[in-house]
């Protein structure tokens, strides 16, 4: 199908004026196609893929029907969710900028009805919301549909599976004869059909490609990971791409808290959306994301759902889509509007199987890729800092040291020394002398965690509320992200019990090298791992690697850091207030008890 211009189209010049202020300029294909359809009356079917344009396919030439001498209901827009509800009358508003005297008015699910009856009683000729509630205002007498001249159901097949069948059926068995009726669904499953067939008079079935020709612009590729290496596969790949603005999908809400607690926990700016955000928090975390004040948006499928946020560099599928749809769906908000995005999928034992049936079957693109090993990583991190470097040397702005280089020289040194110590040292590597400070002997990942220090310093000091609350007060480290300790390793043969750096599960005391600490604050105090690694990461510096296993008890909590840090860590934990309660931490001895 063919793209074409708007203007060919036969639409009102006040809607070619409004997509001309909005910078479209051409039709996508569904517009294309469906935009003429609509205008002469009839019914139409529409599917294809997310970020194809939908909105205004309908959009458009519902606004050009809509006869504003009258205040009546002219036009229903039903969605699934909140978040599309306000998104797609945003839209509206701004596709009708040029109609005088239109009105559009969002109604879901949350909002006080009290809201609603001031807006409804004031009329608005289109009316977009969630079926639930629509429903609700028809059986109050708050909505009357006798004006009714169109329905549109949009993300059909969304609707169905959040149980609003019995609502739909109500609201379009209660509108008049006469209206015309729109779908536009990304999937025809049977129950679909089964509505457009019973609601529908010889609707034009409008299809666009596929879903997988459409985003030849995402770059797709799926790691094979052990469950537990998972955060650190993906703190590996959002610090060897230097990542700072996508989303990571996760299954469900307790994963969604958990991963955004511990990247928070390792210095990332995160935040995230999920079914129990309440809707004024959602709005904010929203809006907060488009603007990009903070980095990862960790989300489930159905919170994020038709979230509008262009120019996303990367999606992460942290876990597993349920299915081909959901798949393309998320990596829809990618690589849209002809720029390349990306496209990073999770895949652990059996899930593979199901990734693999699913390419198969929706011929989708998804190539197979290693994490990256802690040597790349480190590589990546080495280029960012010596770009700085580099920069800063070129553009010459910086004072010179010459008399304390002179004795340096003077005393025998060589310039090539002294420049790496220098480098060693901004990076916070420990100064070294034979009685030196508390992080002499330090772990040997500090080199690679210090070259972080240059590399991420630039990173948005903007955590969240919620995650300094549930960091214990930290204000969310946003300290230098760390690196890992143990070397990576996925696939078959790797030894599953050692991959990741940080083991939540009790292995208190027995590790080699690592010393355990008594904290007097544990399940009765709601403290969890992440606040722990948190706390400790924030206080005294060093990498969250120092800090082994942790195991909470119901009034204390043991935590193994590495040996050579433990008096250091005591010494800087005691006094800081944890979940409220003052910490005062000391070596374990062995004999603590609940
Ligand atoms: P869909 O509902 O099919 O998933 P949307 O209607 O949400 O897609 O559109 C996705 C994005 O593309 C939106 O940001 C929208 O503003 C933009 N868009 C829509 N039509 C055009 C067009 N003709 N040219 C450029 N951008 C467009
Ligand atoms: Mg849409």
């Amino acid at each position: 199908m063919d793209k074409r211009l708007f203007s060919e189209l036969g639409l009102s010049p006040e809607a070619l004026k409004a997509v001309e202020k909005m910078g479209f300029e051409e039709a996508s294909p569904i517009q294309t196609a469906v935009i003429p359809t609509v205008l002469t009356g009839r019914d139409v079917v529409g599917q294809s893929s997310t970020g194809s344009g939908k909105t205004a396919a309908f959009a458009l030439p519902a606004i050009d029907k809509v006869d504003t001498h009258s205040k009546a209901v002219q036009v229903l827009i039903l969605l699934p969710t909140r978040e599309l509800a306000v998104q797609v009358a945003e839209e509206v508003a701004k596709l009708a900028f040029f109609k005088r005297g239109l009105r559009e008015l969002p109604v879901y699910g949350g909002q006080s009805y009290e809201r609603q009856f001031r807006g409804l009683d004031a009329g608005a000729q289109i009316v977009i919301g969630t079926p639930g509630r629509l429903m609700d205002h028809m059986e109050r007498g708050s909505l009357k549909l006798d004006k009714l001249k169109m329905v549109i159901l949009d993300e059909a097949d969304r609707m169905l599976d959040m149980g609003f069948r019995d609502d739909i059926e109500k609201i379009l068995s209660a509108v008049p004869e006469t209206r015309q009726l729109l779908f536009f669904s990304a999937t025809m499953p049977r129950a679909i059909q089964d509505l457009i067939k019973r609601f529908s008079r010889d609707p034009a079935w409008i299809k666009v490609e596929s879903t997988a020709q459409n985003a030849p612009q995402v770059d797709q590729v799926y790691f094979e990971v052990d469950r537990r290496s998972k955060i650190e596969a993906l703190t590996r790949l959002i610090d060897v791409h230097d990542f700072r603005f996508g989303i990571i999908f996760c299954s469900t809400k307790i994963m969604c808290d958990e991963l955004a607690e511990n990247l928070a926990a390792r210095g990332y700016a995160v935040d995230r959306l999920h079914g129990d955000i309440t809707q004024m928090q959602r709005n904010r975390v929203m809006e907060k994301f488009r603007r990009r004040g903070f980095e990862f948006l960790v989300a489930t499928d159905v919170a994020a759902r038709g979230l509008d946020v262009d120019d996303l560099e990367v999606v992460f599928n942290y876990d597993l889509p349920n299915d081909a749809e959901d798949y393309t769906h998320r990596i829809g908000r990618t690589g849209r509007a002809g720029k390349s995005g990306r496209a990073f999928t999770f895949v652990s034992g059996r899930e593979l199987w199901m990734l693999q049936s699913m390419i198969r079957y929706a011929k989708l693109k998804i190539r197979r890729e290693n994490i990256p090993s802690l040597d790349q990583v480190e590589e990546a991190r080495e280029n960012v800092f010596f770009e700085k470097l580099r920069d800063t040397l070129n553009a010459g702005k910086f004072r010179k040291q010459d008399r304390m280089i002179d004795r340096l020289l003077e005393q025998g040194y060589m310039s090539t020394d002294i420049c790496s110590a220098l480098i060693h040292l901004l990076q916070g590597g420990p100064a070294g002398g034979p009685t030196g400070g508390p992080a002499a002997a330090s772990a040997p990942s500090s080199t690679g965690s210090a070259m972080k220090a240059g590399a991420k310093s630039e990173r948005k000091n903007d955590a969240p509320a919620w995650a300094a609350k549930k960091a214990g007060g930290v204000a969310a480290p946003q300290r230098e992200r760390e690196a890992p300790v143990a070397e990576f390793s996925s696939g078959p043969g790797a030894p599953r019990d050692q991959v990741d750096g940080f083991q939540p599960e009790a292995r208190t005391g027995r590790e080699q090298g690592f010393t355990t600490i008594f904290l007097n604050v544990g399940r009765k105090n709601l403290v969890t791992p992440a606040d722990v690694v948190g706390k400790i990461a924030g206080v005294t510096r060093l990498p969250a690697s120092i800090v082994g296993a942790i195991d909470i008890h119901q009034r204390h909590t043991l935590v193994d850091v590495a040996s050579d840090q433990a008096l250091f860590v005591v010494e800087k934990l005691t006094g800081i207030r944890v979940k409220g309660e003052s910490l005062v931490p000391s070596v374990a001895t062995g004999q603590e008890r609940d």
